[in-house]
């Protein structure tokens, strides 16, 4: 089986397809400036050179329309024909507390995403762009959804709930969702599979650390807490979102600098993080070669974002009354092995040790960073978001090919 994995957003496509046989990637690719008259496709089948085309894309039904034209392209194709795919599978960032896991695009389906519009106005929308262009060029062909809260819909009510009236939960749905669920639960699997250990007997805290970034607690396999809130606003320090801080501050900030609300919020998603307290990057990269220059502001904006994961390990060991497995994955957590040992290090009381060489090892394979003591065992997991879109893409639709 063959699966096209898309990830649309709303001005850009992200695709990936996918042989199941084996869990190859046939060819991956995006297309970005959609709306625009210089759109630009990106291309890359397995074994060839990336290819680069820009044209008038104005919007996602002709880009899902060139993406199968690269696809089935003679020269830089991966299939004959288009009817070779036979699912397609969709990033969703919100699914609230109607999708527990994935599945498959109906009518019905379609409307609970519309619906969800409020919580992910900027996301939502433009996953809906992507199937309804899916639905045009394929109209045969099955589509899945798979969405980055559906993982964490199993933490109870006092990791859900903020402490604010009932009746704002209850008329909109106001409470903590949280994301990465797709890559939190990929890592866990992976990680257990390498201690060749049960996920179910594990006490794991996973840290998705990239641009976006939140820590997961996880309990049985499932979610238990995750740093995430209503929004991707909540809990870690990230490239460009602040992450926690009191919330009064916002109405004074507003009242001080006469900031509207959609102002205050550009401020704290986009002008925060990384990027403010450094002003000079929201990318880890550049904060970490200008730290190692001297420059004070980068040392400073380092420090509050390990402080922080270091903050969130501790807390989520205290909230599963234990920690056994640690896990580090996305751009930074994968990469960056002195952010890594600037966390750790303040976690020894928990039986977290860091073996030095292990740490700075430069490999992009599951590994352990622990010392072979180490009480808590400290793994790198490179996530692959993709794959379990795949994955439960191919699941979904195998169940639905054999049911009567
Ligand atoms: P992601 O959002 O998962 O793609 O991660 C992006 C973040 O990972 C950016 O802040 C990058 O600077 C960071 N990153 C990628 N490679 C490295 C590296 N070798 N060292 C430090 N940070 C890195």
């Amino acid at each position: 089986m063959k699966v096209l994995v898309i990830n649309a957003g709303s001005s850009s496509l992200k695709y990936q397809l996918y042989d199941m046989t084996n869990e190859s990637v046939l060819a991956s690719g995006r297309v970005e400036r959609i709306g625009m008259d210089s759109s630009i496709v990106t291309h890359e089948a397995s074994g060839k050179s990336e290819v680069r085309s820009v044209s008038e894309i104005l919007e996602h039904t002709t880009a899902v329309r060139r993406v199968l034209e690269m696809l089935v392209d003679p020269h830089n194709g991966v299939i004959d024909v288009i009817s070779e795919i036979d699912a397609v599978g969709h990033r969703v960032v919100h699914g609230g507390e109607a999708f527990k896991q994935s599945v498959l695009v109906t009518q019905d389906v379609k409307l609970e995403i519309r619906n969800l519009f409020d919580l992910a106005p900027l996301h939502n929308p433009a996953h809906m762009m992507g199937i309804s262009a899916v639905d045009t060029n394929l109209p045969e062909v099955p589509q899945v959804v798979v969405f980055d809260t559906a993982f964490h819909q199993t933490m109870p009510r006092e990791s859900y709930l903020y402490a604010i009236p009932m009746v704002l939960y209850r008329r909109h749905k106001v409470r903590r969702y949280g994301f990465h669920g797709t890559s939190h639960a990929y890592v866990s699997v992976q990680a257990a599979a390498y201690l060749q250990q049960p996920l179910e007997s594990l006490k794991m805290v996973s840290c998705h650390i990239g641009n976006g970034a939140s820590c997961t607690a996880i309990l049985d396999g499932k979610s238990f807490d995750t740093s995430m809130g209503m929004t991707p606003l909540e809990g870690l320090m990230m490239g460009t979102r602040s992450g926690d801080l009191d919330p009064a501050v916002v109405p004074f900030v507003m009242n001080k600098e006469d900031l509207s609300v959609s102002e205050v919020n550009s401020m704290l998603n986009k002008h925060s993080g990384l990027q403010a307290i450094s002003g000079l990057s929201s990318d880890m990269r550049e904060i970490t070669e200008a730290m190692q220059e001297g420059d004070k502001h980068a040392q400073l904006a380092f420090d509050m974002y390990a402080y922080r994961v270091r903050k969130y390990i501790g807390a989520y060991a205290a909230a599963m009354n234990g920690i056994d497995t640690l896990v580090f994955t996305a751009g930074v957590g994968e990469n960056s092995s002195i952010l890594r040992k600037a966390v750790c290090e303040g976690l020894t009381f928990l039986g977290i040790e860091l073996d030095e060489e292990r740490n700075n090892e430069r490999r992009k394979d599951v590994r352990i960073i622990s010392t072979d003591a180490s009480r808590v065992k400290v793994l790198v997991v490179p996530t692959n978001e993709e794959l379990l879109i795949a994955r439960d893409t191919f699941e979904i639709v195998q169940q639905q090919l054999q049911s009567p």
